[in-house]
């Protein structure tokens, strides 16, 4: 008895916000070599198929995992089909980290009253990173993430969107060589308050931490009317520096063409063009990671409302496939095609350090 009490506390006290809690690990990885993934998400993205493969990602998630609220099972379902899709397209076990870090509601992220429509089914207070190292050549590290919790809705837009194009994108770079090494950060129960980033982020040795040059977060890129790129911090005087990531950004999305855009001047609530803490990149932020957000969202009235149509899409019941594809023909292709053409260019960039 007390053996199995004192191993109990050991491997608790392990597996508390440490990298590779090895029982966890080997659970969700065997729960993920058990799904099989039917043929249209099992595929490896093509050379110009940008935001396909992302498109089919979501409509999965869309049918098989709503509601993934902080801490249920159905959080934890997903982190086994994201695990499942990186196995399957070519990732080691060995690429694979999974940090374990416990929740607690008392800090919500939103004020605006969630619509729950789906509970996610039984609730724990212990949730999950999955962490996906891609080397380079260089142990300078670009931080690529993207939250796979949700409200209690089908979270297509928020952010099944910015796990689907991580998640093409990871695929897409398995074999691809580049200077930086890459890690993919899926993050547990963003929405109660940004746990799973705030845990990475605590967790870094100093070494860790010099070694990421970028953080790049994707997070709601659906359903908005236009698309965005943020970056800076906000000092305390109200100006903002950092910046020189997001404007190189910016002139890579110009010579691209692609139609997404940095936010408008003139809210002192959100400083031009940080977009501000509204989720995982902010913590990155604090300790003066230069970061990279992508949101789809409406800045035309000066304030985040993602739609002029139906206002908030995230975190009611419109987060919805069916209902975006109804009421926005065309939007969600072309959102998703856009976001992966751009992470890819991003990524093959090797001079982001100034
Ligand atoms: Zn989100």
């Amino acid at each position: 008895m007390k053996k199995i009490l004192s191993c109990f506390l050991v491997c608790a006290f392990l597996c508390t916000g440490l990298y590779g809690c090895g029982s966890k690990k080997t659970e969700l990885i065997e729960e993920a070599k058990d799904l099989t993934l039917s043929q249209e998400i099992s595929i490896t993205p093509e050379q110009n198929d940008y935001g396909i493969p992302a498109y089919n990602f979501l409509k999965h998630i869309q049918s098989n995992y709503p509601g993934r609220v902080a801490g249920t099972e159905k959080e934890t379902e997903m982190a086994v089909f994201i695990l499942s899709v990186l196995l399957n397209g070519g990732y080691a076990e060995s690429d694979i980290a999974i940090e374990s870090f416990e929740i607690d509601d008392s800090t919500p992220m939103m004020d605006e009253a969630i619509q729950n429509v789906f509970d996610g089914g039984e609730k724990s207070n212990s949730s999950q990173n999955i962490l996906i190292t891609k080397k380079g050549e260089s142990e300078k590290t670009i931080i690529v993430g993207a939250h796979y919790d949700s409200a209690g809705t089908h979270g297509v837009d928020d952010n099944g969107s910015g796990v689907s194009v991580a998640l093409e994108n990871a695929l897409r770079m398995v074999n691809t060589p580049t200077y930086y090494t890459i890690q993919y950060v899926f993050f547990g129960s963003e929405e109660p308050g940004m746990y799973g980033s705030r845990a990475y982020v605590e967790s870094l040795s100093e070494k860790e931490r010099e070694n990421i040059i970028l953080m790049i977060n994707i997070d709601t890129v659906l359903a908005g009317d236009y698309l965005y790129l943020y970056g800076g911090k906000v000092n305390d005087n109200g100006t903002v520096d950092n910046t020189e990531a997001v404007f190189k950004a910016y002139e890579i999305v110009k010579e691209i063409g692609l139609n997404i855009q940095l936010p408008p001047d003139g809210n002192n609530d959100y400083p031009y063009p940080t977009g501000q803490k509204r989720s995982d990149h902010a913590p990155f932020n604090d300790i003066g990671i230069p970061y990279i957000y992508f949101e789809a969202n409406n800045w035309e009235n000066g304030s985040p409302v993602e739609t002029e149509k139906n206002g908030l899409i995230m975190h009611t019941d419109m987060d919805d496939l069916d209902f975006i594809e109804n009421e926005y023909s065309g939007r969600v292709q072309n959102t998703l095609s856009s976001y992966s053409i751009l992470l890819y260019s991003l990524l093959q960039e090797n001079n982001w350090e100034q």
